[in-house]
């Protein structure tokens, strides 16, 4: 008998035991790609351990959700190939420093900063001729391992850029995305060139500002839905027009018959792609970030040899000069960057926002973590 109270003792105290750890436990809420299916589902996890000697502990406060999101909750062809669930997923953000590992001295807590999704070896050929943007071992942040869509992640200090004070935390969330659309328009050379953009989500509507900022002469913009036209004009958009041949001739018309001296490529659909080289002048540069979902043909000889065009893939940010171009921008073009980001929400209403991207009635969906960041 006594042997028995004593078992139930045992056992009452070890669950008392348990359920007082449990309720020690900090959870955080992640948006995770749980398995092998349509959807990213709302979940608890465990806080992440204490950071690593060369990393820093973020507190999210803004994500932004991307075109890649989108695949990745669609689970279409690219994402079923490259993800291996269950992954958080996002990889754009701004955050508050709340842990510095041993070796971090550049940063403390308290600091607000976004980061760079791509991690790179640092030490391949690429990385080590300032190309770590085409680095063969690159790992992306909420696509080949867990990314910040999360109240806190663990960074790599490498990866880090501290934000300006002159900067807003849901300007700052974006770097990632504008610094696609800095490179895109950058190594376009659109200085004093009129300048046809393929699409207009929210890198190609961005794209217009900098082409703008870059001195482009003339910008068209070519894209299918209205809502993304008018916000294209209000970007300063010469001409924005759905695909077909009133875009055409007015583009044409306006450039003296010649065509645009540069196309950037933003929309990865084969339709586009044709027209925009089409329409592209004699020795143009087209750059090309938008993703075909399918290999796609184009006429090579007529379209591009024959023209003498220069063709160039755009892949990441140059790292990290292209983040101190978007730093400059940024700070020069604040009515830019508030007119991209078309609707923040609750992280919990990340459901609405990936509605709004699916039916295309939005630039940037920007969720936030906390009520008054
Ligand atoms: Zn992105
Ligand atoms: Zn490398």
């Amino acid at each position: 008998m006594r042997c028995f109270i004593y078992k139930i003792f045992i056992f009452l105290f070890v669950r008392f035991d348990i359920t007082l750890k449990e309720n020690k436990r900090c959870l955080m809420r992640v948006i995770c790609k749980k398995e092998q299916d349509v959807g990213l589902a709302l979940q608890k996890r465990d806080l992440p351990p204490p950071p690593k000697d060369d990393e820093v502990q973020v507190r999210v406060t803004h994500v932004g959700i991307c075109g890649t999101d989108l695949h990745i909750y669609n689970w279409d062809d690219w994402a079923k190939n490259r993800l291996k669930p269950p992954v958080v997923a996002g990889h754009e953000m701004v955050g508050v420093i709340v842990k510095v590992g041993q070796a971090v001295t550049k940063y403390s807590v308290g600091q607000r900063v976004s980061v760079e999704c791509h991690k790179v070896c640092g030490i391949c050929r690429y990385c080590r001729t300032g190309r770590g943007h085409l680095c063969f071992k690159t790992s992306i942040i909420g696509v080949d391992e867990d990314g910040v869509f999360a109240d806190y992640v663990n960074l790599p200090v490498s990866n880090i850029w501290g934000v300006d004070d002159g900067i807003p935390s849901h300007h700052a969330a974006i770097f990632d995305p504008v610094g696609n659309a800095m490179h895109a328009v950058s190594k376009a050379g659109v200085a004093g060139h009129s300048v046809l953009i393929t699409g207009a989500g929210a890198i190609g509507l961005i794209s217009i500002a900098i082409a703008r900022s870059l001195g482009a002469r003339h910008i068209s913009v070519i894209e299918p839905q209205s809502y993304k036209l008018s916000l294209a004009k209000e970007l300063g958009a010469d001409i924005a027009l759905p695909p077909g041949q009133e875009a055409n001739a007015a583009i044409l018309k306006a450039t003296g018959g010649f065509g645009p001296h540069c196309l950037i490529e933003m929309s990865g659909h084969e339709k586009a792609i044709e027209n925009g080289l089409d329409l592209l002048q004699l020795g143009g540069t087209a750059v090309m970030l938008g993703i075909p979902s399918d290999k796609i043909s184009i006429d090579l000889a007529q379209s591009v040899i024959f023209k003498g065009i220069t063709m160039k893939g755009i892949v990441g940010r140059e790292m990290f000069k292209t983040w101190f171009e978007v730093e400059s921008f940024m700070l020069k073009n604040p009515d830019a960057v508030e007119k991209i980001v078309s609707h923040i929400l609750p992280f919990e209403s990340y459901e609405e926002g990936f509605k709004l991207m699916q039916q295309g009635l939005c630039a940037k969906v920007i969720l936030k973590l906390e009520e008054d960041a």
